[in-house]
């Protein structure tokens, strides 16, 4: 049997002390699909809208083994020895798949897991990227409520979720491998496009020289595709997050990028049109749940599904049929 689901008040005192058990309880229910949870979940963002500061939100992406969770334990450190709280969170929509978050996982970040100042939480496994990503974006809202100024948003480079988190953060962070050249041909256009900033990590021991060779690269290529805003220009820094060693310079550079923002009052702007976007992926989602849940399709739909597939019937003559089912006739 479900548990009773807690009080509005409580959820909302729990949150803003800063209670994990509270805050985990919370982020439950904005993951939750049940219609009771989600409505709940609701009128705990909007009570704690009036609460929420403004917190440093940065995203990071780059492959599998880049180091990204190397990064973060380190990056987090910093951070926490500077006074800071710090969320880790993880966009990974292939998550829905397997049924568990690669990212965001605890046992990843060993020394930043035990911190009582920092909170880790895998990515939600649930639904469409979008449906993931404003969950995750949710939850982030719950975590600066409960006071974590700083938020790590954590996606594997692949795919279409770096363009979802670089549209819930302020900052995107693009970690690199050292070893120019062959790498430098695989770079996504699209990835160099979205950073504010490109680390080259692994920069220690054998490592170092090619690390600073690739940064070279990367910093070339910036110069030609150009930079993701008028009033930045993307640096390339190398780095260890194993030594920590350069971990200090990356932080500065998103706390300087943070304050350029500031001044070309690109942050607010980009955070307004951030709101907007995820209300209408919000829509966009409950829409098609709720039109894919109407009795009325699911009674056709295999029918309409199974002559799509034989070829019996176009998929533009099928999408009509669906949309006439709801009495939509001109579609
Ligand atoms: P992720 O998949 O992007 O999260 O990458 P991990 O943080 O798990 O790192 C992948 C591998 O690279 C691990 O074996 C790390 O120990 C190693 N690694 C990560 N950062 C560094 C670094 O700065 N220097 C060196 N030499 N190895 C690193």
């Amino acid at each position: 049997h479900a548990a009773p689901l807690p009080a509005l008040d409580a959820l909302v005192d729990g949150v803003r002390n800063g209670h994990r058990a509270t805050l985990a309880r919370a982020i439950t229910l904005v993951e939750s699909r049940k219609p009771a949870h989600r409505a709940l979940a609701g009128d705990l963002l909007q009570a704690l809208l009036p609460s929420q500061a403004a917190g440093i939100r940065v995203g990071i992406t780059g492959v599998p083994g880049v180091g990204k969770s190397t990064t973060i334990d380190s990056l987090g450190g910093h951070l926490i020895a500077q006074g800071h709280r710090v969320a880790v969170l993880a966009v990974d929509p292939s998550s829905s798949r397997t049924g568990g978050s690669i990212l965001g996982d605890k046992t990843r970040m060993g020394r930043l897991a035990l911190e009582e100042r920092a909170f880790i939480r895998p990515s939600p496994a649930a639904g469409t990227l979008g449906g993931v990503a404003a969950r995750t974006r949710e939850t982030m809202l719950l975590c600066e409520a409960a006071g974590y100024d700083v938020v790590l948003v954590e996606t594997v480079g692949v795919g279409q979720s770096e363009t979802a988190v670089a549209d819930m953060t302020d900052t995107f962070l693009v970690l690199m491998l050292p070893g120019a050249g062959d790498e430098l041909q695989g770079i996504k256009k699209g990835i160099i496009e979205l950073a504010d900033i490109v680390a080259v990590n692994k920069a220690d021991g054998a490592n170092l020289t090619r690390a600073k060779v690739a940064a070279s690269e990367y910093r070339a290529a910036l110069h030609v595709l150009g930079g993701r805003e008028p009033f930045w220009s993307t640096p390339v820094l190398t780095y260890s997050g194993l030594t920590g060693e350069g971990i200090a310079a990356v932080w500065d550079e998103v706390l300087r990028h943070r304050a350029a923002s500031e001044a070309a009052g690109a942050l607010a702007a980009r955070r307004r049109a951030q709101q907007v976007r995820w209300m209408w992926t919000l829509f966009d989602e409950r829409v098609r749940e709720k039109l894919r849940a109407a009795p009325s399709l699911r009674a056709q739909l295999p029918a309409i599904e199974h002559a799509v597939a034989a070829g019996e019937l176009s998929p533009t003559l099928g999408a009509s049929k669906i949309a006439a089912l709801f009495g939509w006739p001109d579609f």
